[in-house]
């Protein structure tokens, strides 16, 4: 962002405003941490705030300052149509396609205020007036802080706005492990703790908050369900609607499995397919340099990051996964194993 930018944006809030923030579907760490976290910084600044997001998320983020007043559009359309319909400013979170928030998009589009995207992701699109948007930033969460330093604020962050911020940063990097976590990354978490966040209790909070089902849910995916392509060093794995039940799924108990076949050596791409609401969402996780954005864009109308992303299918699962198969030998040379 340019400072003339930020000399607007910051003009534009210097009068109590109608402000939504939007963020996008199936909303994580990051797509609430950053949407509270800034929700309770403008709240400081004396405008009026509302968080809406697509659908519902994961009961471990329902701790964060602020949740109990964010609205779900798809529980309750009207009242968030009616938010955003009124808002005078609009921010768009974690997200930078209107793809990404359903039918809660025709809305945004819709509104012909202010709108601003922050976000990380590859490949944003043209539906804002303003863009603070890096790649390389480990997380929206580390934006925000970003944002809230440029508009000269960094000295009015809160313990709440603090808590938030921290949460998405946390996730979003795999608890500092990915790549993606830099000196800066260290830096702002370094304030947010000095600000008042109390990372082991946020640590607790996320992570020591499972369901005996939601355990034993991964312990079935990692004995019964996983296959492992020794000569794609890729693995998949799969859970159709009859393995939920089984488990008394709810919404976050498969949040981050896509993950664990990552830890063994020879994997380095990771896929997870689910049968929910009669689609197939799709995970797609990588370590090194096999891009999953492009995968996920390539064939399966999603995309995220190189390392993290999702997509989806209206194939039956069996035939998603056929489909996976099929495209694995085109990629046989970046993920063939290079024999010592
Ligand atoms: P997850 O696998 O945790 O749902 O998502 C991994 C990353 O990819 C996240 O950054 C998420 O925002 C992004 N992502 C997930 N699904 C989609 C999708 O269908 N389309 C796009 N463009 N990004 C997605
Ligand atoms: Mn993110």
């Amino acid at each position: 962002m340019t400072a003339t930018e930020i000399k607007k944006v910051k003009a534009l809030l210097s009068k109590p405003k109608n402000i939504v923030i939007v963020t996008h579907w199936s909303p994580d760490g990051d797509a609430m941490g950053s949407s509270l976290g800034l929700y309770n910084y403008l709240l400081l600044k004396k405008h009026k705030v509302q968080v809406v997001t697509p659908n519902d998320y994961p009961d471990f983020l329902n701790w964060l300052p602020g949740n109990k007043k964010v609205i779900n559009f798809s529980a309750d359309a009207k009242a968030a149509t009616l938010k955003v319909a009124k808002a005078d400013f609009i921010f768009c979170l974690d997200f930078n396609s209107l793809k990404r928030i359903d039918l809660l998009g025709q809305e945004v589009a819709k509104s012909d205020v202010p709108k601003m995207i922050i976000d990380h992701h590859l490949q944003p699109e043209d539906f804002a007036d303003f863009l603070l948007h890096d790649v390389k930033a480990s997380s929206t969460c580390e934006l925000i802080y970003d944002f809230i330093e440029l508009l000269g604020d960094k000295k009015k962050i809160t313990k709440e706005v603090a808590d938030c911020l921290y949460t998405g940063i946390m996730t979003d990097t795999g608890s500092f492990r990915y790549p993606s976590t830099t000196a800066r990354t260290h830096t702002v978490v370094a304030e947010l703790i000095k600000a008042g966040a109390e990372n082991g209790a946020i640590h607790r909070l996320v992570y020591d908050n499972n369901t005996e089902n939601r355990l034993k849910l991964l312990g079935y995916c990692l004995s019964e369900k996983l296959n492992v392509i020794e000569e794609y060093s890729a693995a998949y794995f799969y859970l159709d609607q009859h393995d939920l039940e089984k488990f008394n799924y709810k919404k976050g108990d498969t949040e981050g499995i896509v993950n664990c076949p990552l830890s063994i050596k020879s994997v380095q791409f990771s896929a997870f397919f689910v049968e929910r609401d009669g689609i197939i969402k799709i995970s797609f996780r990588s370590k090194g340099k096999f891009d999953v954005n492009k995968f996920a864009r390539d064939h399966f109308n999603g995309g995220g990051h190189a390392n993290a992303a999702g997509g989806m299918s209206n194939l039956s699962i069996k035939e998603t996964i056929a489909k996976f198969i099929e495209v694995l030998p085109a990629y046989h040379k970046q993920l063939s194993v290079k024999k010592k």
